[in-house]
């Protein structure tokens, strides 16, 4: 994989302050968030890790701009963010691609939309296929392809636009054990080189601790922020370094446990 750096966009710190979040279904309203404060800091990688039904999603999605907020503010870089746009890059957890268009063009979707010309754009979707190691399949369709790399597609459509903050809602959780652990590999050396902010959703401890700078660890719904978790192991990680320190073993311990005796469970 090529580590070259193709980020111009500087990370942005995203926050959500005082999220609180109920899905009014009329007689059946679901409280989903219950009173959050989260902040992601300019280029670091950042999980939000809870239990399956928690909430997850719908803290992503309000922090895309997608769904607003019952009550709450989500700011970018200080300043009120408002709708979805390129500044805030998603990566869903079931490879959404456009089956009638090629790798490459599914790549550069997003550029097509900024008005970037056919042939600019078409180098810069190479140059991120070839960050997640699949120029060879540039002109192959998505149907050709595995989830695995499918997914890998969707990451580099992301990147293409170079948004300020990388959004992802458990990105690898459709995924069998082996390609799921080649690519949190790869998302890692990508956060590296391109720098950014990223949002990472997911309810594996593992995947949180191996990849993140710091870990929200959310409740049972509706959810609230249990613990911050620091993860202060060396980088660059790799599985066995990591599975050797001591200090992984604990921290392991320590947020799984705060999972388990979630209140409510
Ligand atoms: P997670 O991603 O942590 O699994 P979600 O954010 O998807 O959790 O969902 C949190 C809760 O909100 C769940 O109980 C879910 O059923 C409910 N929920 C999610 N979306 C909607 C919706 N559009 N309408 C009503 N309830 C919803
Ligand atoms: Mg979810």
């Amino acid at each position: 994989m090529s580590s070259t750096t193709t980020s111009t966009v500087s990370p942005k710190r995203l926050e959500g302050r005082g999220i609180r979040h109920v899905f009014d279904g009329g007689k059946s309203s679901v409280p989903a968030i219950e009173g959050i404060d989260i902040e992601a800091r300019p280029g670091e990688f950042l999980s939000i890790l809870g239990p399956s039904g928690c909430g997850k999603s719908t803290l992503l999605y309000i922090l895309a701009g997608f769904i607003a907020p019952t009550e709450g503010q989500v700011l970018l870089q200080n300043e009120v963010a408002g709708p979805p746009g390129p500044e805030r890059g998603i990566v869903f957890q079931d490879f959404v691609l456009f089956p009638w268009m090629s790798v490459v063009d599914n790549v550069a979707y997003g550029l097509r939309e900024q008005g970037v010309r056919k042939a600019e754009r078409t180098e810069i979707a190479l140059r991120y296929l070839q960050m997640v190691g699949l120029e060879s399949s540039a002109q192959s369709f998505p149907k050709e392809l595995s989830g695995g790399m499918k997914q890998r597609v969707a990451i580099a459509r992301t990147l293409a636009t170079d948004p300020a903050v990388l959004l992802m809602d458990e990105p690898f959780g459709a995924l069998d054990a082996l390609t799921r652990s080649i690519l949190q590999d790869q998302l890692s050396d990508v956060w590296t080189s391109t720098k950014k902010t990223v949002v990472f959703v997911t309810h594996s401890v593992e995947e949180a601790i191996f990849l993140s700078d710091r870990i929200y660890v959310m409740s049972k719904r509706p959810s609230t922020v249990r613990e911050i978790v620091n993860v202060e192991l060396p980088r660059p990680r790799t599985r066995e370094s990591m599975l050797q320190d001591p200090a992984y073993g604990s921290l392991h311990e320590h947020v799984r446990g705060l999972l388990m005796d979630s209140p409510g469970s």
